[in-house]
């Protein structure tokens, strides 16, 4: 519920109304927790990212009014992995684990524009208790100063600079304010990699098959987008550099050829971005008054579609840690050691798997190249094993 007064104190104060941090404040909004949402936004960008969420992402957002058909997802209903160069391949699908659907894909763009869109409507199944703002766009927050019972933040909004003290901080804002912090230390690990994205349109219709393709250059994933595909390409920054400069009739003419023999080509291609891909992590994701969650916990390589998916895990699992929790307790050392170890499994084991699927299926060694084939062959074979990567994709990587 968005009022003119911004409080001067609050139990939790939220920095950032992206995905995760809207997620995880209309859920303490619905368990009655005083919170207050800092979003620097008012109306968001042009955003040229697809989202393949899972069954269990879609659940949780749809909870508090995240999730509608007006977003216009598209369901994936078949995802074709496979290796160039080797007979390695395999297919997940809905039908054989009896859903009509494996996941979505939704423009970040959209769903971004929803989060804010609800922040401004108010929690779905609860007033709040609190008399004064519960959401403050268009402000961001500058400074974090935390102090033994409670944080301090320094906000600059429209009107001016207001400062309030709050007794957490959740940090849902990617990371940019980690530097403010003395007893959190982020590791970056850069994978001299760029991610090309761009909206392909196939020949034929997609039918909701999306596609994993390893080739000898880097990893590919086509996610299922309305009528179109959208393109993650991973290529080195030189290529990357190089194929943003090639016509629309040659880029097209290098991705067909990469998905010959599988999809029947593409007409035409969109604008092309790239963006710089790296692996940031924390030694904590808590500190003193302080939870990290989303991209400020953890910045994962986007070829494993996770790092969504396992930032909406984290939001729900602090607010049902938090609607639990005594007001005067939300933001003490025993709480927040409960949220970390409550999340370190989930977290290290995407973490683990996104990072090893790069070096994995980077690696130019051979032999290695057999292995991965064998395994994808083996993979295709062993039908309980095929339904339990398709049943991960669906609840989740947990
Ligand atoms: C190319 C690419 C493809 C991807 N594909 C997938 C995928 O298929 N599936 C998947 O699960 N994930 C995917 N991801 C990852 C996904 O985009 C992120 O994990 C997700 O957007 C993180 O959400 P968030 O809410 O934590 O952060 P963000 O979406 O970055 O939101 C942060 C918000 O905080 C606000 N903010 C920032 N600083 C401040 C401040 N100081 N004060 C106030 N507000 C502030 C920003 O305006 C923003 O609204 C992909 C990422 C990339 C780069």
């Amino acid at each position: 519920m968005m009022t003119e007064r911004l409080p001067e104190h609050v139990d939790v104060a939220i920095v950032g109304g992206g995905p995760v941090g809207a997620l995880l404040a209309l859920r303490l909004a619905d368990a009655g927790i005083d919170a207050l949402a800092i979003e620097a936004r008012v109306t968001t960008p042009a955003d040229p990212r697809a989202l393949a969420l899972s069954h269990a992402s879609t659940e949780a957002l749809a909870r508090v009014g995240l999730w509608h058909d007006e977003l216009g997802a598209t369901a994936i209903t078949r995802v074709h992995v496979s290796q160039a160069g080797t007979l390695g391949r395999t297919e997940l699908s809905a039908a054989e684990i009896g859903l009509p659907a494996l996941g979505h894909v939704v423009p970040y763009s959209r769903l971004a524009a929803l989060a804010l869109e609800r922040l401004k409507a108010g929690p779905v199944l609860k007033r709040p208790k609190a008399d004064h703002a519960t959401v403050a766009l268009g402000t961001t927050v500058t400074g974090v100063d935390r102090l033994a019972r409670y944080a301090r933040l320094s906000l600059a909004t429209p009107q001016g600079i207001h400062r309030l003290t709050a007794g957490l901080v959740v940090l849902a804002e990617g990371g940019q304010l980690l530097a403010a912090l003395d007893d959190v230390e982020q590791s970056v690990k850069p994978y001299d990699q760029h991610a090309i994205l761009a909206t392909i349109t196939p020949a034929e219709p997609h039918r909701g098959v999306a596609f994993e393709r390893f080739a000898d250059d880097g990893p590919m994933a086509l996610l299922p987008n309305g009528d179109d595909y959208t393109l993650v390409w991973t290529q080195t920054p030189e290529g990357a550099e190089a194929r943003l400069a090639l016509s629309d009739a040659e880029f097209v003419a290098e991705v067909s050829q990469r998905f010959a023999g599988r999809i029947a080509g593409f007409v035409k291609v969109g604008p092309r971005a790239s963006w710089p891909l790296a692996l940031k992590t924390l030694d904590s994701v808590v500190g003193r008054r302080v939870v990290m969650i989303g991209n400020a916990a953890q910045t994962l390589h986007p070829v494993a579609g996770q790092g969504l998916n396992l930032g909406l895990r984290d939001a729900a699992t602090l607010a049902e840690l938090l609607a639990v929790t005594p007001p005067a307790q939300l933001g003490d050392a025993a709480t927040l050691a409960r949220y970390a170890a409550l999340r370190r499994k989930d977290a290290g084991r995407v973490t683990r798997f996104t990072d090893g699927l790069i070096g994995w299926f980077e690696s130019p060694n051979p032999l290695l190249k057999h292995v991965r084939s064998a395994g994808l062959l083996a993979l295709d074979q062993i039908g309980p094993l095929r339904r339990g990567f398709a049943r991960k994709m669906v609840y989740g990587a947990r």
